[in-house]
């Protein structure tokens, strides 16, 4: 099996991603903050099918966390990560610490401002979606990426993702990748393991909701108002579940709207215990 390459530094990276492209080879990025599972796993294999080189890149961006946020914590296993990639298949890993993406005197950041970032997510992480497309722009450039891949589980990322691109003429195909869930329903996600046992089972209540959100949809029902509140009811069954937000837009403009009458974002936010969690499903 051939071996995986680990770059830590942007010049290696880039020296690497400029041979490959010399050899008339395409590059697939597909950028994690680690701590991989099996959702990860099919962003590894959408870019194989679509590329001739893989790039997997493991970097916590501190960029994009808030202060209160779980940054410190947040699951670092990198030698786990790499067994994973290898066994996948995956040709080279990115893996700089902070201060390699953030030198001293560091002072540029992506900003998307037409509106996309100030609902959901982006509305209860300040600054959050600013780092996201700050590291994504420099994680392409320092990949020389042609395509790029990203789970649905983040749906807003992609569209802020795909609206930089667009924006800022990036040479980069934006793809995504449906939502990786475990039997039960639950999206897989390097947070789950903050999770206790009863916690997990708990957490089974946003995959459920959603379901009962499609199964209204898939009965006719039509007005935002009332999918976002058969969400909602069906959230409020779980005592340890609370709600973040239930929201519904359009996507991927995410604009406001009452009626699904095209493809619409059902996202969710909810807290188990601490864990803050997140799923969505596409309407229409
Ligand atoms: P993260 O490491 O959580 O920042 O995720 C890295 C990438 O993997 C993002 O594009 C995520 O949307 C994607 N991803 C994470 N969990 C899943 C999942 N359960 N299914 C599909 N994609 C996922």
């Amino acid at each position: 099996m051939k071996e995986l390459k680990v770059f830590t530094t942007v010049k290696e990276m880039q020296a690497y991603a400029a041979a490959q492209h010399a050899a008339g080879k395409t590059i697939g990025l597909c950028p994690t903050m680690g701590a991989l599972h099996e959702g990860h796993m099919t962003l590894m294999r959408a870019a194989r099918k679509a590329c001739d080189v893989v790039i997997a890149s493991v970097f916590v961006n501190p960029v994009q966390f808030g202060p209160n946020e779980d940054y410190d914590k947040y699951p670092r296993q990198f030698p786990a990560d790499c067994e994973k990639l290898q066994a996948e298949g995956v040709d080279a890993v990115f893996h700089p610490e902070p201060q390699e993406m953030y030198p001293e005197g560091y002072g540029t950041y992506i900003t998307v401002e037409n509106g996309i970032t100030d609902v959901l997510c982006g509305a209860r992480r300040p600054g959050h979606f600013r780092g996201v497309a700050t590291v994504v722009t420099k994680l392409m450039n320092i990949t020389r990426a042609d395509k790029a891949f990203f789970g649905q589980k983040d749906a807003q990322q992609v569209a802020v993702v795909r609206r930089f691109v667009a924006d800022l003429n990036l040479p980069v195909e934006v793809n995504m990748v449906p939502i990786c869930r475990e039997e039960s329903g639950l999206a897989r996600s390097s947070r789950n393991a903050y999770m206790s046992a009863e916690e997990k089972k708990a957490a089974l209540v946003l995959s459920r909701s959603l379901r009962a959100a499609r199964a209204a949809y898939e009965q006719g029902e039509c007005r935002a108002e009332v999918l976002k509140k058969v969400t909602a009811d069906e959230l409020a069954k779980e005592p340890l579940a609370k709600i973040d937000y239930v929201d519904l837009y359009t996507y991927p403009a995410l604009q406001a709207t009452d009626n699904v009458t095209e493809p619409c974002l059902l996202a969710i936010a909810v807290y188990i215990g601490k864990t803050r969690l997140i799923d969505n499903i596409i309407l229409g």
